[in-house]
């Protein structure tokens, strides 16, 4: 692969090279028929016979249980935080939001649009360092949800075990960068979603997986394009699905079922991340922001001596084809994104680079 490398990014972030090689050939002739995938109607048979297979493939890899749906919408991760309160929290009601960063906290200011937003847990005043263990937190049972993200993008936070509510209270998770990194036990959620462009396609393309009884808790007044039951009736086509993205969605679904599915990819994951967090733990020239207990796998956020030495390390990895390295705005540092398609390679080539560099430009 000459002409690409490894890209740190997190989102939208690299895919499998074999996807991409795959993809630029249906762009411009798809199947045969002359026309690119871009080009088909989304009611020909070969467009639905793309979404049906990515819906097929999402259940088998993540063993969705029949009473749920599974949905393709627009409008990126971002839409859903109106979404799910608009759709899940009647007037007057209540639902528990636990704050572990800038994408819950852009969710309950959104919460607050439709009803009360509990928050019986924030992170926020540490730093966002953490995300709350198992049973933590008293969660208020007269609660319509609880609502997590499940893998905080920015602070490089995860939950290693997922939030439990109480009974009767469903779990809402956003998992838009962890999504599909690891096995997840769907009957345990009422709603789960993800913008794609982390882990399993480009932007464009939300998956939404809900349980079927929460399909009829909207009330009246919900704009038809922005109720999940519109969608879940017409099996994501009641208008033009972004038919683009589905298809890459398939195409990573094929490549991430070929290499045996969500719980080979969790070991190789595993591994990966094991790797960084042993050169944090190695050598205090790297401080990881986030508490060992709630380390991510998915993206590894640390620190240099100095913003100096920050910014001469991520400069000097692009000179060497190792992209993506600076750390979001709001919290500075440096990010390492290690999704999916991250080769393992990748991760071994920044390990060393980080050993020399810390040899080489003492504090
Ligand atoms: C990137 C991200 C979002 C925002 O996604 P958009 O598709 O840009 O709206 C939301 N939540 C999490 C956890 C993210 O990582």
């Amino acid at each position: 692969m000459p002409d690409r490398i490894y890209n740190f990014s997190a989102g939208p972030a690299t895919l499998p090279y074999s996807v991409l090689q795959q993809t630029a050939k249906d762009v411009v002739n798809f199947q045969d028929s002359g026309m690119g995938i871009v080009e088909i109607s989304h009611r020909s048979p070969p467009f639905a016979a793309v979404i049906a297979e990515a819906e097929s493939l999402l259940r088998e890899l993540l063993a969705i249980p029949d009473n749920y749906k599974t949905l393709f919408l627009q409008g990126g991760a971002s839409s859903q935080f109106f979404m799910v309160p608009m759709n899940l929290l009647a007037p007057g009601k209540k639902a528990s939001y636990l704050n572990t960063g800038v994408w819950s906290k852009k969710a309950i200011a959104e919460a607050k649009l439709f009803g009360e937003a509990l928050v019986p847990y924030s992170s926020e005043t540490g730093g966002f360092r953490r995300v709350p263990s198992q049973g933590e937190n008293q969660i208020d049972p007269a609660s319509e949800y609880l609502y997590f993200v499940s893998n905080n993008t920015i602070y490089g936070t995860q939950y290693q075990k997922m939030p439990v509510a109480p009974d009767h209270v469903p779990l809402v998770a956003d998992m838009s960068s962890d999504f599909l990194s690891r096995p997840i036990e769907v009957s345990k959620f009422g709603l789960i979603f993800a913008g794609a462009q982390k882990n399993l396609g480009p932007a464009g393309v939300t998956l939404v997986i809900i349980r079927d009884d929460l399909l009829e808790r909207a009330p009246a007044s919900v704009p038809t394009m922005l109720r999940y039951k519109t969608h879940a009736d017409k099996g994501s086509m009641f208008n033009t699905p972004p038919c683009f993205a589905v298809y890459m969605v398939r195409e990573v679904l094929k490549w991430l079922k070929n290499l045996g599915g969500v719980a080979a990819i969790r070991d190789s994951n595993e591994e990966k991340a094991s790797w960084l967090y042993q050169v944090i733990d190695d050598t205090p020239y790297y401080r990881g922001h986030a508490e060992a207990a709630s380390r991510s796998r998915m993206n590894v956020t640390f620190n240099l001596p100095t913003p100096e030495l920050e910014k001469k390390f991520v400069a000097e990895a692009a000179a060497l084809g190792m992209a993506g390295l600076k750390g979001h705005s709001s919290v500075g540092g440096c990010r390492v994104s290690i999704y999916n398609a991250m080769p393992q390679e990748g991760v071994k080539t920044l390990v060393a680079f980080m050993r020399r560099f810390a040899a080489e430009n003492p504090a």
